[in-house]
């Protein structure tokens, strides 16, 4: 049987622990180009989710023997900063779940990305969770599809995500930590957004049809929310590279 959270989940007016809505977003920021020594980069803050996203590549792929003649290969590396989490610290080895997360991440953003037109090459997708409040593999999608286009790979779609869970009964957008360790059920979602593509697509906990049905549409309004954000965080970085442009001429 699961432990009791520290702080009711729902509050007696219908709030959740951090009082939000059950269809509202935690608050997100996101900045592209935040790493001088990539190839493209971004940052998501989502509550108190702070990730980095790094892409290098498409680059000549070493060993060479795992090189695919007809497209570039994508590797993922998730990874949790051992200061990143609550309570004990998390061992800086890789754990069993930063693997499985490495390969969901990468099965997410593969779809999106022209891997044809660069046979024998690398992509490779760096991410770093300083710090973790729930959702992180999704976050982690959100900054990383930003590196690939700010690192100019071509792509046919950007791919944002977000969790959705069960609290109390309650179909929830965007669980935050306490939701995820107290809740009944947790629905990692991605989306290529404008293809309307599922890109991952995880459950854990008991769902009927009927939720599952309402928890994917809550998903898609709260990705089409983030998409619009990871467009404009693009923008904001193009109007800088013109200034610095202008400034230079
Ligand atoms: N977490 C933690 N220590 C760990 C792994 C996870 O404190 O070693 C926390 C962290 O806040 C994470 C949350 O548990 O975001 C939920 O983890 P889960 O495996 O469900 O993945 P996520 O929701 O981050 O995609």
């Amino acid at each position: 049987m699961k432990k009791s959270p520290p702080v009711p989940l729902i509050t007696p007016d219908g709030k959740r622990c951090d009082g939000r809505a059950f269809d509202e977003l935690r608050p997100i920021e996101l900045e592209v180009g935040v790493l001088k020594n990539a190839d493209g980069s971004a940052m998501i803050r989502q509550g108190k989710n702070i990730i980095v996203a790094a892409v290098y590549g498409p680059r000549e792929l070493h060993p060479k023997h795992l090189a695919l003649p007809d497209r570039a290969v994508l590797r993922c590396r998730y990874h949790m900063a051992p200061f990143s989490v609550y309570g004990e610290r998390k061992s800086p080895a890789p754990t069993r779940r930063e693997i499985e997360l490495s390969k969901v991440i990468r099965e997410a953003l593969e779809p999106a990305i022209f891997l044809e037109l660069f046979p024998r090459c690398a992509i490779d997708v760096y991410i770093e969770v300083l710090q973790a409040d729930g959702g992180t593999r999704c976050a982690s999608i959100v900054a990383a599809s930003l590196a690939l286009a700010d690192a100019g790979i071509p792509l046919r779609d950007l791919v944002a995500a977000v969790a959705v869970g069960k609290v109390q009964g309650h179909i929830v957008l965007d669980i935050n930590h306490l939701e995820d360790e107290y809740g009944e059920g947790d629905m990692p979602v991605a989306m290529m957004p404008t293809r309307g593509v599922i890109t991952l697509f995880q459950a854990d906990g008991v769902w009927t049809p009927d939720e599952i049905k309402y928890a994917l549409e809550l998903a898609r309004k709260g990705i089409m929310k983030i998409y619009e954000l990871q467009k404009e965080a693009l923008r904001k970085k193009y109007e800088k590279v013109i200034e610095e442009v202008e400034v230079g001429v």
